[in-house]
């Protein structure tokens, strides 16, 4: 067997069951690029399974604990995060939710969401492509989906050295597939949508919207396919505005406007949102704030935040008094406590007082590993700016 030996003082976070060994860690490696190999400490303990990559940062994710990894760890670790979604009752006002989420559910480098019944699975590493039959056989066996398609493009992907890998692994997906979530139906292009089609991440946030939008009129900035502002709709807004620079998303807004009968109450428009923050007043009663991620890497958290602090401090400056913001950021790499200073930031330059009235993350689809925290990466800032 192969062995990863650890550098001494390196174990801790191991054997504390965070999942991520970083380069630094490894003093030496017989492993083969996404191979599983033995968790070897500095005074040659076993403490554990982990597949390794040479290429990346984090060097290894560790599979298993104080146990060499088989298939039937693999089997109950897929059963355990079945059960936590049943648990925690999350289909009860959704058919899209997160089955299977990466290092959260011990399964790290991968993601299954489930649409409809119909999976969409992306594998992030080289060590997950060598399981990934396995654990598409096992989802297949215990759920018994209509369809399973993968969609593994991630940009990571190209420093694990492994290409996009796109297409039908099990049964056939339609190109639409229509889901509910709080009474809404909305169209998902799982094969060339965003991310694994839709941002489930955002369903309790948009059910937030949802009860206070009554009699409002909503302006929801980097929209998707329209997300918050069906919500809006849904709970009695007079007006939802889609705003994003995608074409094809916002396509998928106009037709999910048709699907619920919203079209009156609906208006999208495409524009890179870094010029309409300075061309236009916001005089909505609430302003939705969810770009991307500004900071995919710790090298560019600065230029990132500098990102956030823009649009936040032209939205706040061109906002009429009292309106409700809702302001997100998914960077894993900023957390709640630097979000919030981002914001402080962009209130002062911008002249505004603002009050935090609610602080979000994600749903319990996106649990979060207690022993792994780096799975926490949603923040969402409810406000009123003066
Ligand atoms: N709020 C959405 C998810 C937003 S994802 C939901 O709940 O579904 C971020 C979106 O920002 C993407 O749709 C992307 O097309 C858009 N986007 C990225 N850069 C942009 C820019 N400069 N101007 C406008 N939209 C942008």
């Amino acid at each position: 067997m192969s062995k990863i030996i650890l550098n001494k003082g390196r174990e801790k976070s191991v054997i504390a069951g965070n999942k991520w060994i970083f380069s630094g860690a490894v003093k030496e490696s017989d492993a083969n690029d996404g191979e599983i190999a033995d968790v070897i400490s500095s005074s040659g303990d076993f403490l554990g399974s982990a597949y390794y990559n040479s290429k990346t940062q984090i060097a290894a994710r560790v599979m298993s604990l104080g146990e060499k990894f088989t298939d039937s760890i693999l089997l109950k670790n897929i059963k355990s995060a079945i059960l936590r979604r049943k648990i925690a009752r999350i289909d009860e006002d959704t058919d899209a939710f997160r089955l299977i989420f990466s290092e959260a559910d011990n399964i790290p480098g991968f993601i299954a969401d489930s649409f409809a019944s119909h999976l969409s699975i992306q594998s992030m590493t080289f060590g997950v492509d060598l399981l990934k039959e396995k654990i598409i056989s096992i989802l297949v066996d215990e759920l018994k989906p209509k369809s399973v398609y993968e969609k593994s493009d991630h940009a990571g992907r190209k420093l694990e050295g492994v290409n996009a890998q796109n297409g039908q692994i099990y049964g056939e997906t339609p190109d639409e597939v229509e889901i509910t979530e709080h009474g809404i139906k909305y169209p998902i292009d799982i094969k060339t949508g965003q991310k694994t089609g839709f941002f489930i991440d955002q369903r309790e946030n948009r059910k937030l919207i949802k009860n206070i939008s009554s009699g409002r009129t909503v302006l929801n900035l980097f929209s998707y396919t329209g997300g918050f502002s069906f919500a809006a709709i849904a709970g009695g807004a007079h007006k939802a505005i889609s705003v994003d620079i995608s074409a094809d998303a916002l396509a998928i807004a106009d037709k999910t406007a048709v699907l619920n009968g919203f079209e009156e109450k609906h208006d999208t428009i495409k524009a890179d949102i870094f010029d309409l923050i300075r061309s236009r007043d916001f005089n909505e009663d609430i302003i939705i704030i969810d770009p991307p991620a500004f900071v995919k890497s710790k090298g560019a958290i600065d230029k990132g935040c500098r990102g956030y602090k823009d649009v936040n401090m032209n939205v706040f400056k061109r906002c009429a008094p009292n309106r409700i913001v809702l302001t997100c950021s998914c960077s894993r790499f900023i957390n709640m406590d630097l979000f919030q200073k981002i914001i402080f930031g962009a209130a002062l330059d911008a002249k505004r007082n603002a009050y935090i009235i609610g602080k979000y993350s994600h749903p319990a689809d996106h649990p979060v590993n207690i022993y792994h925290p780096e799975t926490e990466y949603l923040k969402a800032i409810l406000l009123i700016v003066e």
